[in-house]
């Protein structure tokens, strides 16, 4: 290799960001840091700076670009700060960048993410949000570039190791009879219906396999987490719902399965530890050291498995349902889910509630078809307002 690639990485701060960097200091030979960028959390973002030494980093608002920059110069660095949205397109877009870590959460990283895309970039894709909400606009942008993509959610990174070279074709063409995404089946999975409305923040905060961020910790409690990773598969995979079968398995060392026409069962296994799919993604087609620790089956003893409840998980029957639905209706889904959650984190609704506010929101408004991104950026607002009102008669 001539010389390292250039890594730009949007929301460093958070638990893939942190995953990604943890990868690429273990191989200076081949990454180095372009740009780190982080919402909130800025103390972490200057230490991050400090050791990676970046080229530039991108804040939120102006007042702590002026603040970083102050600090980073008092550092001794060179690293320039950037703000906002135009901030994060820029350094996504960089013609310096070789690759973009799309690590954001929820659909504040859509634009981004689309100008790496166009951009002709190597993009790993975290921030599964970006790719529900926008999938036809999406795949005609990465369609219409020499980007690459390759995803970072463990399940469809497992996927994509099972799959062969080229599917160019669609699933059927090489063989495909289904995809079988795997769930962990979140903190409640066992747990009585009826205390479900009870569960606390932190209950829901505490995955029994996976440390992440406080969003797709609850996401994967309510296992919306999973319906915006089926939508994600079908966008990915050029799939039909019902060729992606979700399947219960606690212990999450399988991250996911492809079942081909002939009987045979392809598999990806490994810790629950996303450095796993980072430095897959980073290195693909070659293999690199992750960190990660080697898988001890002996030690796990068995693997089990489930079918799904959607009555105890109605996020994932309204994910599914919006899936076949198309249109608006996985935007509008995503978008009023991120509210719902965020009320949930804030203490303001209860846990079924999250579930509730979906409901009313999909029942409120029609899907309709999408032409292009202000369809589906209106959606997303008006999903949010939707939500929102929901909310205000609640609190009412
Ligand atoms: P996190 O909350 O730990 O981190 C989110 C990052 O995004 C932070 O750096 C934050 O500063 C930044 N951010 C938040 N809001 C922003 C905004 N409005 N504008 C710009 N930046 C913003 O989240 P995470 O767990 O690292 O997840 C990131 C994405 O990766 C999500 O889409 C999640 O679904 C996906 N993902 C995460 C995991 C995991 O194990 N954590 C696994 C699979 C997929
Ligand atoms: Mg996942």
């Amino acid at each position: 290799m001539s010389h390292p690639l250039q890594i730009t990485v949007l929301g460093a701060t958070g638990s893939i960001g942190l995953s990604t960097l943890d990868v690429i200091a273990r191989h200076p030979e081949r990454y180095q840091t372009f740009a780190l960028t982080a919402f909130n959390r800025i103390a972490e973002l200057r230490g991050l700076c400090r050791q990676h030494r970046p080229r530039y980093a991108v804040v939120a608002s102006s007042d702590q670009a002026r603040v970083l920059q102050e600090q980073l110069i008092g550092d001794g660095l060179q690293t320039r700060v950037l703000v906002g949205e135009g901030g994060l397109s820029e350094v996504a877009a960089h013609p310096e960048t070789d690759v973009v870590m799309a690590a954001i959460v929820g659909a504040a990283g859509l634009r981004p993410t689309l100008a790496a895309i166009q951009a002709d970039k190597r993009v790993l894709l975290a921030n599964k949000e970006a790719l529900v909400m926008s999938g036809a606009l999406f795949m005609q942008a990465l369609r219409q570039s020499r980007a690459v993509l390759l995803p970072i959610d463990s399940e469809h990174n497992a996927i994509f190791q099972c799959l062969p070279g080229d599917y160019a074709q669609g699933l059927s063409g090489v063989g495909v009879r289904r995809i079988l995404l795997t769930a962990s089946g979140g903190p409640f999975r066992e747990w009585p219906l009826e205390q479900l409305s009870d569960v606390t923040v932190e209950q829901a905060c505490t995955h029994p396999n996976w440390s992440m961020g406080r969003k797709i910790s609850v996401d994967s409690a309510s296992m919306m987490n999973k319906g915006l990773e089926l939508i994600e598969a079908c966008w990915l995979f050029d799939a039909r719902p019902d060729q992606v079968e979700v399947v219960i398995h606690p212990q999450s060392v399988i991250h996911s399965m492809v079942d081909y026409v002939d009987g045979s069962v392809l598999a990806q296994l490994g810790n629950p530890d996303m450095r796993t799919p980072i430095a897959h993604a980073l290195a693909w087609p070659e293999r690199i050291d992750s960190g990660v620790s080697a898988l001890d089956l002996v030690r796990i003893g068995h693997l089990d498995f489930h079918a799904p409840d959607e009555q105890r998980f109605p996020c994932l029957r309204m994910a599914r349902q919006a899936a076949q639905n198309g249109g608006t209706a996985p935007a509008m889904l995503n978008a009023a889910n991120e509210v719902a959650v965020d009320a949930f984190l804030e203490g303001r609704i209860r846990f079924t509630e999250i579930a509730s506010i979906i409901e009313d929101v999909l029942n409120r408004e029609a899907s309709v078809a999408v032409h292009c991104l202000g369809d589906v950026l209106g959606a997303d607002a008006q999903a949010r307002r939707l939500a929102s009102h929901w909310l205000e008669g609640h609190n009412r």
